[in-house]
This record gives structure tokens, C-alpha cells and sequence, in this order.
């Protein structure tokens, strides 16, 4: 007899059209090998990985911070880098979305700087699946454990349709802070890493926003300004688009300029190889060595689109101020 209670299943919008949008912009022109195989497994072998039955011995803590120590040892155990908590708020969610749980467990994997000593290329996009595809073992796992310790929760791979937008998240979790990129910058770690979720209504303890200096560095540096080879990134912070976890208003990339070169140039990410943060401290290869800075080929640049087409289904909700959650 099966003694695992089955989740029920919730209502959700269909998940947005990627390939339309690709479609609408000129078409996605990356076809390697390697890069089609993780994408493969991901979808074909990870997605229906995604569900479980919940224990009903229900493993309990004397403290969320107990339970947090927990959750983050076997998230490590499991592959991740980098493991924060914070609670899931209605701005970190899809609009049209419903979120079940009120804890985010986040994740994060590191991306080898050796495949970015070229961007854009052939090897970086390869590691970036790579890593989509071990990360989501690790949410998979991390996953697998709550339910065998009686704690329901909800897979957010870093990769395809998430409910949840992984960046604020990671930021409230104590990631690092939002670079000129867009990307998240790791005060250890840099920019070159991956993020995906685990999330749950067992009481946990949560981290905090950090700021470690990491954006007013940004205000001074313009290395991925000067490298990016869309001309996507920006000279000042905006107003028009909310605020970061430090209250501050954000540097926000065109994707109109963005997409359509990150669809036909492997992924591009010169962004973040180019990153000048901490000296390049973080980017060393296999052998420990610190790495060259990278090559960017500046080539055809596709023109700027902004298409016409229904962009996500589930716009974002506005953040207008500091979470309260972590004021
Ligand atoms: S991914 Fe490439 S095109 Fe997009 S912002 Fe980064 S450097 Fe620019
Ligand atoms: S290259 Fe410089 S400006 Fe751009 S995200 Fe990195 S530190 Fe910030």
C-alpha cells in the first residue's frame, strides 16, 4: 500500500511561447550537439522528475533555524554552490501564477570560467546547460528529501516555465547584488553562476540582502557597458523599473537589443565573463590558475526588436520600494 499522500493539482496558466518570441525576432540559430543533449535531458528526463508524494511521518525541528541548517547542508550536499532562504512575496511571482508555499530554498551553481575565456562560443553554451541540467538535479534531490522528511514544496528549475522570478529571490536570499548586467554578483563567486528553487511551507529561518559594495562598484566600472556587443547595457540606473533590495533604482538591460543577438550568438554571456568585479579573483580555471580576460569577437549585430507579440503572460508585479520582509 502506498503510505505517501499524493499533492494536489493546481490551476496554472499555459507557460509562455518562447519559440514564438524567438520566432518574432529572427529565430534562435544555436544548434550545437552538446547544447541539445542537456536540453533534452532536462526536459524529457528532469521535468517528470518534478512531482512526489509527501511522507505523512512528518520530520519536525526544534527551531527554524535548526530546519534551515538542515535544508541547506543537503542542498550542498546535492551539488549547490551557493544556498539561501527567503520568503516567496507576491512581486516574486508571475502575475496570473499561484504559488502554494511561502519559503524559497535558492540555489545557485557555479558556471566553469574555463568556457569563457571566448564569448560568445560554442563552450560557454555548453556550460551553461551543463549546469541548467546539475542544478536541476540538485532541486530535484533537495525536493525528493523534504517530501521524505514530510514537508510538501514545489520545484522551480532554473530552466523553462517557473512561476517564480529566481533573481529577486536570490537577491533577498543573500546571493550577492544586482550588477550593471543584470546578473547577480557573488561577492566570492562573481556573476558566473546559475539559480533555480525548492519551494516550502516548512519554517525556516531566512537570510538576508547583502551589500558588499558590489553595486556601487557598478557605478564606477562599465567593463560589460564597454564589451557588450548588442550595446544592451546601460549608462544609469532607472528609476522607471522599480527598485533593488537596497531601495535602489536598477540598471536595466535592453532585451530588445539583447535577445536577438543572445538568440543567434551562442548564449552570448560576454557580459558576464567581462565583468571586472573583484578583479577577476573569481575567474579561475581547472588548475587554479587565474584565467586570461576574455576574448569578445565583435561580429554582425542584429537590429533591435521589440516584437509585437504578446510578451509574457504573467507580468511582473511592480517592486516600488525595499522588500518589507528584509527592512
Ligand atoms: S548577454 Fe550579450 S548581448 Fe546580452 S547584455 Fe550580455 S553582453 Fe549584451
Ligand atoms: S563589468 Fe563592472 S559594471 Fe558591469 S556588472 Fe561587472 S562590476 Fe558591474
Amino acid at each position: 500500500m502506498n503510505q505517501y499522500i499524493p499533492l494536489p493539482t493546481l490551476p496554472t496558466p499555459p507557460p509562455f511561447d518562447w519559440e514564438g518570441w524567438y520566432g518574432a525576432v529572427g529565430g534562435r540559430t544555436i544548434d550545437i550537439p552538446e547544447a541539445n543533449e542537456w536540453l533534452r535531458k532536462i526536459f524529457q528526463e528532469q521535468y517528470p522528475r518534478f512531482d512526489g508524494d509527501v511522507n505523512p511521518a512528518q520530520r519536525s525541528f526544534t527551531s527554524p533555524s535548526e530546519a534551515s541548517t538542515w535544508v541547506k547542508g543537503l542542498a550542498r550536499l546535492h551539488g549547490a554552490d551557493i544556498v539561501g532562504i527567503c520568503r516567496v512575496e507576491p512581486a516574486d511571482v508571475y502575475a496570473g501564477r499561484t504559488v502554494p508555499h511561502r519559503f524559497a530554498i535558492v540555489v545557485g551553481a557555479r558556471m566553469l570560467y574555463d568556457a569563457f575565456v571566448t564569448v560568445p562560443s560554442k563552450e560557454a553554451a555548453v556550460e551553461c546547460l551543463r549546469v541548467y541540467h546539475a542544478l536541476g538535479e540538485t532541486v530535484i534531490a533537495l525536493a525528493s528529501d523534504l517530501r521524505t522528511a514530510g514537508h510538501a514544496c514545489t520545484i522551480e528549475h532554473p530552466i523553462g516555465d517557473s512561476s517564480v522570478l529566481h533573481i529577486p529571490l536570490a537577491l533577498k536570499a543573500g546571493f550577492g547584488e544586482l550588477g550593471r548586467h543584470g546578473s547577480i554578483i557573488h561577492p566570492e563567486f562573481g556573476p558566473l553562476f546559475r539559480i533555480g528553487s525548492v519551494l516550502c511551507d516548512l519554517d525556516l529561518a531566512c537570510d538576508e540582502p547583502i551589500d558588499a559594495g558590489i553595486g556601487a562598484f557598478c557605478d564606477r566600472c562599465k567593463a560589460c557597458r564597454i564589451f557588450c556587443p548588442a550595446d544592451a547595457i546601460p549608462d544609469e540606473r532607472s528609476s522607471d523599473h522599480g527598485l533593488d533590495p537596497q531601495g535602489n533604482p536598477r540598471y536595466i538591460v535592453d532585451t530588445g537589443k539583447c535577445f536577438p543577438y543572445f538568440a543567434r550568438a551562442n548564449y552570448c554571456s560576454a557580459c558576464l565573463a567581462t565583468c571586472a568585479y573583484q578583479h577577476k579573483r573569481w575567474a579561475t580555471l581547472h588548475d587554479g590558475s587565474v584565467g586570461q580576460y576574455p576574448t569578445v569577437p565583435f561580429g554582425t549585430v542584429p537590429p533591435a526588436v521589440d516584437p509585437d507579440i504578446p510578451h509574457h503572460p504573467y507580468p511582473q508585479l511592480r517592486r516600488d520600494s525595499a522588500s518589507p520582509h528584509h527592512r
